[in-house]
C-alpha cells in the first residue's frame, strides 16, 4: 500500500538545503522528525544531472532528459556551468574550457550561446537547475521556505555572488551560503564534537576537492583547501572507455562522435556496477544497431583508474601541510561525491589518512543533507545554539596602498560574520579625492590579487598631506559578502558600496533577469507600479481640487484655474487607464501647472503666520494645504 502524505496547509514553509553541484544536484529537508532526508524527483532519483536544454520551441529542459538530449543536441545542452560560476571571458579558466559555444559578451560576464540566438548566462543556467529543484521540493513538501545552498570552500566573493544570485532568479530566499566541507561535516554531527580537525575528501565527477576543516568550540573553519579541477569520475570513464575501444579492436581517435559517447555511457554504467560486483558483462548497444559484449572485472578496472586516483595522494599531502597538521593530528576522514564510492577510492583514502573513512552516509547526499540541517536550524526550528557561526572568510580582503601595496584589512580565516576599520591618510598635499581600490587574495602586491571593486571619495578640501583621515571599514556578511564604507572623519563625507565583485552582474542586470524569470513577473511588477502611481494620483488630486476652491482668490485669473483644471481632468482619464508610465507623466505635468499657485499659497501662509494669527492656527492650515505644497511646491 503506498502511504500518501498529506500537508498540513496552515504549516510553516519548510526550509531546505541544496547541493548544487558540477555534475549533479539535489535538494534536502528537515523531516518533522528531525531526520534529514532528499527529495526525490518525479523518477523518484534524489540527484538531479547539472545539465540544460534550450529547446527549438523556447522550453528549458532540466536534468535526465537534458542529458539525453546532450546527445543529440549538444550545442543547446549546456553541462559543468558550475566551471563557469563568477568567471569572465577572458578568465584562464574559461579559455581553457573553449569547447563550450561562448557568445560575444559585451560585459565581464561570460556568456553561452544555446540556438536560435538564445544567449544565457551562467547565472541564468544554474537558476534553472534550482528552480527544477525548487519545484520538486514544493512537489514533495507543498511550500518552501528559505534556502541554504552550498558553494566549494575555494569559492571567492565573485563566484559566491553568482550562486547567490542564481538562487534569487529562481525565486529562492537564500538564507546562506554554505561551504561543502562544513554542510558534510554537518550531515555526520561533527559539530557535536566541539573540536577536532576532519579531512573532506570530496571526488565528484570532474573535479577533486579536499579540505581540512576545524572544529574549535564548535565553530568550522577551513584550515587549507587543495584540490584539482579536472580529477574525478569522468576520467575513470574515460579510462574505461579506452580499454573498451581496445577490446573491440577499434580506435578511439578516429570513432564518430556517437559511437563514442554510447561507449562513454556504457563505460560510467559499468563503472557503476563494479562498485557492488567483482565482474560486470554488459552488452553495448553501439549506433547502427549492432552491439558488443563488454566483460570487465574489478582488477582490471583498479589497474585502469589507479594512475587516476593516485593523483589526489600529492594534493592531499599538500592541504595537510598548509594547514600545519600531520596525518596522526586528524581526527576524521569524511568521503564526498559520487567518485568516492569506487571501492579503490575508499582503499587508497584509508591508506593516505591512515584510518578507515566515515562513508555511512551517501556521498552524494551528504552536502546537500547537511544544508537541509543548516538551513532547519537558521529557520528556527531546530535547536538553537552556536552553529550559526559556522564559517571562515576564504580569501583576505584588503585595499591598495601607495605602490600597489595591499593592506589587509580582514584576513582571511576570520570568522564571519566580520567587520573591521582601519584609518588611511593622504599621500600628497591639497589631494581632494581618494581612489579606493578593493582586492582579494593572498599576496602582498594587488596586481596578484583579484580586484573586486574600485570606488572614489570626492569633495574632500584641500589639506596638507598626512591630514585627512579615511577610516575605510569592511564588513562581511554571513554569506562572505562583503560591503565597504569609506569616511573621511574631519569633514565626515562618506560613501560606502556592496561590492559587487567585477564578475559579477549588475544590479540592473539581475533586475531585468528577474523580470524575464518569472513567468507573470513582468505583470506582477507592471500591476505594482500602476497601484503606486494611481495610490499617488489620487492623493494629488484631491488635495489640488480643495486648493483651488478654498484659494481660488490666488489664482491668476481663469486662464490659470483653466490650465489647471485641464492638466487635473487628463490626470483623472489617465488614473483610469492602466499606463503607470502615462499617470507618473501627468502627475509630474500637474505638479508643474499649479507649481505657481502653490507658491502664491505657501507665501500667503507665511505672511498670515508673521501678521499675528496663532501659531495653531496656521499649523492647522497649513498642515492642510502640506498635501499640496509637498507635491506641487517641493519636487523641483
Ligand atoms: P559533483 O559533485 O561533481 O556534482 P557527484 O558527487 O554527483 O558530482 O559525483 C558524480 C560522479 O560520481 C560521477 O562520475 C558518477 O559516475 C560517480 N558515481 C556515482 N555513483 C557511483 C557508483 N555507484 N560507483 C562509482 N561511481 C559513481
Ligand atoms: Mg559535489
Amino acid at each position: 500500500m503506498a502511504l500518501l502524505q498529506i500537508h498540513d496547509p496552515s504549516a510553516a514553509p519548510t526550509p531546505i538545503g541544496i547541493d548544487l553541484g558540477t555534475t549533479n544536484s539535489l535538494v534536502a529537508y528537515v523531516t518533522s522528525l528531525g531526520e534529514p532526508t532528499t527529495i526525490l524527483d518525479c523518477d523518484s532519483e534524489a540527484l538531479v544531472p547539472s545539465v540544460v536544454h534550450y529547446a527549438k520551441d523556447g522550453r528549458v529542459i532540466v536534468g535526465r532528459d537534458a542529458q539525453k538530449l546532450a546527445l543529440v543536441l549538444p550545442k543547446d545542452t549546456l553541462m559543468s556551468v558550475k566551471r563557469f560560476m563568477g568567471r569572465g571571458a577572458d578568465d584562464a579558466e574559461t579559455r581553457r574550457l573553449s569547447t563550450y559555444q561562448f557568445a560575444k559578451s559585451d560585459g565581464p560576464v561570460v556568456k553561452f550561446e544555446v540556438g536560435q540566438g538564445r544567449v544565457v548566462t551562467p547565472i541564468e543556467v544554474s537558476a534553472e537547475i534550482l528552480r527544477t529543484l525548487k519545484e520538486n521540493a514544493e512537489d514533495e513538501l507543498g511550500r518552501v521556505g528559505g534556502a541554504v545552498i552550498t558553494v566549494p570552500a575555494y569559492f571567492d566573493d565573485a563566484q559566491r555572488q553568482a550562486t547567490k544570485d542564481a538562487g534569487k532568479l529562481a525565486g529562492l530566499n537564500v538564507l546562506r551560503l554554505l561551504n561543502e566541507p562544513t554542510a558534510a561535516a554537518l550531515a555526520y554531527g561533527l559539530d557535536s564534537k566541539k573540536n577536532g580537525t576532519f579531512i573532506v575528501f570530496d571526488l565528484g565527477g570532474g573535479t577533486f576537492d579536499v579540505t581540512v576543516l576545524s572544529l574549535d568550540d564548535g565553530v568550522f573553519q577551513v584550515r587549507s583547501t587543495g584540490g584539482d579541477t579536472q580529477l574525478g569520475g569522468d576520467d575513470m570513464d574515460r579510462a574505461l572507455a579506452h580499454h573498451v575501444f581496445a577490446s573491440m579492436q577499434a580506435d578511439a581517435s578516429s570513432a564518430a562522435p556517437e559511437l563514442v559517447r554510447a561507449i562513454l555511457d556504457a563505460s560510467r554504467a559499468i563503472k557503476h556496477a563494479l562498485t557492488a560486483n567483482e565482474t560486470v558483462e554488459a552488452d553495448i548497444d553501439l549506433p547502427g544497431g549492432k552491439s558488443f559484449a563488454a566483460r570487465v572485472t574489478r582488477p582490471e578496472f583498479d589497474a585502469l583508474i589507479k594512475p587516476i586516483i593516485e593523483r589526489t595522494g600529492p594534493t592531499c599531502r599538500r592541504a595537510l601541510r598548509d594547514a600545519g597538521i600531520e596525518v596522526a593530528a586528524v581526527d576524521g576522514v569524511i568521503l564526498v561525491g559520487g567518485a568516492t564510492r569506487v571501492p579503490l577510492v575508499r582503499e587508497f583514502v584509508t591508506a593516505l589518512f591512515e584510518k578507515e573513512p566515515l562513508g555511512s552516509i551517501d556521498p552524494d547526499q551528504v552536502v546537500a543533507l547537511g544544508a537541509a540541517i543548516q538551513a532547519d536550524l537558521l529557520a528556527g526550528s531546530g535547536p538553537r545554539d552556536e552553529v550559526l557561526l559556522l564559517d571562515v572568510l576564504p580569501l583576505s580582503l584588503g585595499v591598495e596602498t601607495m605602490g600597489g601595496v595591499v593592506e589587509r584589512i580582514l584576513a582571511r580565516n576570520t570568522a564571519i560574520p566580520a567587520g573591521a576599520k582601519q584609518v588611511f591618510t593622504t599621500y600628497a598635499d591639497n589631494q581632494t579625492g581618494f581612489e579606493l581600490h578593493v582586492v582579494q587574495g593572498e599576496r602582498d602586491l594587488a596586481i596578484d590579487c583579484r580586484s573586486l571593486a574600485h570606488f572614489t571619495l570626492k569633495g574632500i578640501p584641500a589639506m596638507p598631506a598626512g591630514m585627512a583621515r579615511l577610516a575605510v571599514s569592511f564588513e562581511v556578511d554571513a554569506d562572505g559578502l562583503l560591503k565597504v564604507s569609506a569616511r573621511e572623519e574631519s569633514t565626515g563625507i562618506e560613501q560606502s558600496i556592496d561590492v559587487k565583485p567585477s564578475y559579477g552582474l549588475s544590479d540592473d542586470a539581475i533586475e531585468k533577469m528577474l523580470l524575464t524569470a518569472y513567468e507573470h513577473g513582468e505583470a506582477d511588477v507592471a500591476t505594482r507600479a500602476l497601484r503606486e502611481q494611481q495610490v499617488e494620483a489620487a492623493r494629488i488630486l484631491a488635495a489640488t481640487k480643495k486648493a483651488v476652491e478654498s484659494d481660488a482668490a490666488l489664482l491668476e485669473g481663469p486662464e490659470e484655474r483653466a490650465r489647471i483644471d485641464a492638466a487635473v481632468a487628463q490626470l483623472e482619464a489617465a488614473v483610469k487607464g492602466t499606463d503607470h508610465r502615462a499617470i507618473a507623466h501627468l502627475i509630474e505635468s500637474l505638479d508643474e501647472t499649479a507649481s505657481a499657485f502653490a507658491g502664491r499659497r505657501m507665501d500667503l501662509r507665511i505672511r498670515q503666520a508673521l501678521t499675528g494669527r496663532s501659531v495653531k492656527d496656521v499649523a492647522d492650515e497649513s498642515a492642510h494645504a502640506q498635501g499640496i505644497e509637498a507635491h506641487l511646491g517641493n519636487t523641483k
